[in-house]
């Protein structure tokens, strides 16, 4: 999980002396290059995340630098939709404005990382089809071939609450079951537990 934040404002920043690995031209400055990087990662692997913030509260004359205006607007001017790195940067004025557009938009990324991913292991949740047991009048009862998701990594499921809810409300007894499935039981206090060599 991660997520890169960039918040600009009069200023691009001067070059950190460092190249760009793929084109050989020297960043115009650490933000450029952190900015490039993480762009790429993102393209490669979907990840981090990027939020990208301009400041648009007023410059006084003499604080305006011409270089640095040009390098701000090439540098957003790659944010459109056929340019460098299209996106969405959000502007605000106020420091108000900035906190609450970041709130907003971190709480939507870890939702949707939340649904995206394993609670357990992080890893990359996929829909596939599962079997979900429950018990209605003391009788385990197993429903096979439910959309659901399951983890990539460790295979666990992730069934749909409103699903369940849905489950809980059939009358179980009017259903014909397709098969009926013979339980082995043991009770946990009968295990020995011992590590498994083979
Ligand atoms: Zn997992």
């Amino acid at each position: 999980m991660g997520c890169f934040v960039g918040i600009l404002w009069q200023r691009f920043g001067t070059p950190s002396g460092a190249n760009d690995p793929q084109t050989g031209l020297t960043f115009d400055s650490g933000t450029d290059e952190e900015f490039t990087l993480a762009y790429k990662a993102y393209q490669n692997n979907d990840r981090p995340q990027i939020l990208f913030y301009r400041c648009n509260r007023e410059v006084g004359l003499d604080q305006l630098d011409p270089d640095q205006l040009t390098k701000l607007k090439t540098f957003f001017g790659n944010f459109a939709a056929n340019k460098k790195h299209p996106g969405l940067p959000q502007d605000f004025k106020t420091t108000e404005e900035l906190e609450q557009r970041v709130r907003q938009d971190l709480t939507k990324f870890l939702f949707n990382h939340r649904k995206l991913h394993c609670a357990l292991c992080h890893g990359t949740r996929a829909k596939s089809l599962g079997n979900y047991l429950f018990s209605h009048q003391n009788k385990p009862r197993l429903i096979e071939n439910v959309p659901t998701e399951v983890c990539q990594q460790c295979s666990e499921y992730y069934f749909d609450a409103a699903m369940i809810e849905m489950f809980r409300k059939v009358d179980w007894n009017s259903k014909e079951p397709q098969h009926v499935l013979e339980t082995l039981v043991y009770d946990f206090s009968t295990l020995i537990l011992k590590p498994n060599k083979g």
